[in-house]
This record gives structure tokens, sequence and C-alpha cells, in this order.
């Protein structure tokens, strides 16, 4: 089958079949017993508006990652065997944290007027004390430790594994072929002036592409219809970006200048009239690409202007419906 008799690009096979994350050459366990806590995991998500007034008629710019869930599995390792439960250990360097989940005390965030809890809003961070996390998020916390921005933190229990590897080949795969996509996209489209909807065989292929990637994710999760069923890896992932993203927002609010929301885990909200003088700094707190290339960088999504409604308090900005440009 091709991808254009199926409508779907089919991203997982390719890894199961030619690019496995490998431990030197031995292939991974593929559907390893799933370790208990891959039912109770909390991956950080929100939708957060600040308490920061802004003035009416203020212009307020939503950013998105662009191919967030690329850049995260570029750069995690995640475990090559099956995880065992390792206990309540002692919290390693940052560096060291080994693949798996951990269940952590639900740190005090004293900074929520100025951003979201790095574990996100859900109800479960205000009323549970404890929550199991994937390693991306507890190298978020150890990190937030060292700099003194959370006090304590605990590590209960973890399941971890030794050997690990990376999704760096299969990667690499999924990079060349989405910038050949982009390519045929621009060709088709050299003004940057499309359709959203636009049903041009490039347009068409690439969001085959993004709708195979973003599959692959929830295809390990259940382990329905393929050969991998590792809920730890698509936790992994996941995990990476909202760290990922958390970190872009927790740098802005370091330049002074306020986050106004975040959204759907890949959207940062800030006032349009601060962003030339923060992005003209020498260390700006992310990369901005508005060509969408730049795998992780951030790009123009929408403008909104400020009106009453939005000085009046923490109401959200987003409709849930959209699951925004992930991939
Ligand atoms: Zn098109």
């Amino acid at each position: 089958m091709t991808q254009q008799t199926t409508g779907f690009f089919p991203a997982l096979a390719r890894m199961e079949r030619q690019f496995p994350p490998l431990a030197r050459t031995r292939e991974p366990f593929w559907r390893p017993q799933i370790p208990a806590p891959a039912r109770d995991i909390l991956v950080p998500a929100w939708n957060w508006r600040s308490i920061h007034e802004c003035p009416e008629g203020a212009r307020l710019l939503s950013l998105d990652a662009n191919a967030a869930y690329i850049g995260a599995a570029g750069g995690v390792k995640v475990a090559h065997s099956h995880l065992t439960p390792t206990g309540g250990i002692d919290l390693p360097a940052p560096r060291d944290v080994l693949p798996g989940y951990y269940r952590v005390t639900v740190p005090y965030w004293a900074f929520s007027a100025t951003l979201v809890h790095p574990l996100g809003n859900s109800t479960r961070v205000e009323t549970e004390t404890d929550v199991w996390i994937a390693a991306p998020t507890l190298v978020l916390l150890l990190e937030l430790l060292e700099e003194g921005a959370i006090a304590e933190l605990t590590i209960l229990d973890s399941w971890t594994a030794q050997a690990h590897t990376t999704f760096r080949a299969w990667v690499d795969h999924l990079k060349g072929i989405r910038r050949d996509l982009m390519d045929a996209q621009h060709q088709a489209h050299p003004d940057g002036d499309r359709p959203a909807d636009c049903e041009c065989v490039p347009c068409t292929r690439l969001a085959e592409f993004k709708l195979g990637y973003s599959a692959a994710w929830s295809m390990m999760l259940t382990g329905e219809r393929c050969k991998t069923r590792r809920p730890d890896w698509a936790h992994t992932v996941y995990a990476q970006h909202a760290a990922t993203m958390w970190r872009k927002a927790w740098r802005y609010t370091a330049t002074g200048c306020p986050v106004i929301a975040m959204g759907h885990t890949d959207e940062i909200t800030v006032m349009e009239a601060d962003l030339p003088e923060v992005m003209a700094r020498p260390k700006p707190p992310f990369r901005i690409d508005a060509t969408g290339y730049a795998i992780g960088a951030l790009k123009p999504k929408s403008v909104e202007v400020a009106t009453a409604e939005h000085t009046a308090g923490p109401t959200a900005l987003y409709d849930d419906t959209d699951t925004g440009d992930l991939i």
C-alpha cells in the first residue's frame, strides 16, 4: 500500500520495520508487560491565562511550536527493555535521570501569578499530594529545584530501565520527509497564500504525514493495529514536549515581560508589542520561524485584540476543540 491510496502516512510502521530504536544491534522490547504507573501518569497540560491586566486594545499574539512532537521525539532517551520497580530513590542530577515513571510529591508553585504550574493546571495538581510523572517531567522539576524556583521534591517510587535508546534514526528519517513535503507545498504556494483546507496534492501529502505521525503516539500507547505497545515511549515524548514548551514560557517570563496565556500545551500568548525587544536580546527565550521549517521554533499563529473581557481575570482564551498544530 502507498500513502496515496491509504491517505495515511505509516510513520510507526517505518520505525518498526526500518528504524527501530536499537541498543547496539539489539531490537527493543516491542510489547513488554505494561507497568502499573502507565495507567495513572500525569502528563502536564494546561489551558491557562495569567492575571496580568492587558490594556484594552492591546494585541495579544499566540505562537505555537513547529513539529513539536518530532522535536520532542528527537531529544529523548527511552527505555530499551521493560521498566522494573525501583522504589523511592534519592534525587538524581537532571542529566542522570533514567527513562521511566516516577511518583513525586507535587511541589508548591510560588509563581502561579506569573506562569502555570510546571505540572499543568489539571485538578489533579491541586488536589493530589503526589503523582506519577514521566522522566522528562522529572528533569524539568529537578532543574527548577536547582534554580531555587521550587523548594522541595521527593521521589516516593519509581519504575525505570537501565538500558536506554533513542528514536534518533527514525526521527531523522521523518525530518527528511517533512522537509521534502514542505518544499513541495512551498512550490505549490510560493507566496505562502493558501486556504487552510487546501486539497492540492502537496497539501494533502503533508496533512497525511502529520496525521500518520501523530497517530504513531496514540497507536503505541494502546498497541492496537501495530507491533509496538509502549505507553512509556508515548508518555516520554508527550512529557518532553510539555516540558520544552513550559521552559520556553518560563524563560520568556524571566525577561520581565508577561506571558498572557498558555493553551493546548503548545501555544504561548504574549503581548505583540513586547516581542521585538525580547527577541533582539542576546539570549532570546526561544526561536521564531514563521516559515514553519525549523523544528521546535515558534511561529505566529493568531492575534487577538484585548477586550474588557480579557482584562477581567483568569478566563480561558482558548476553545478546547482546537488541538493546535502539534506535529
Ligand atoms: Zn495546497
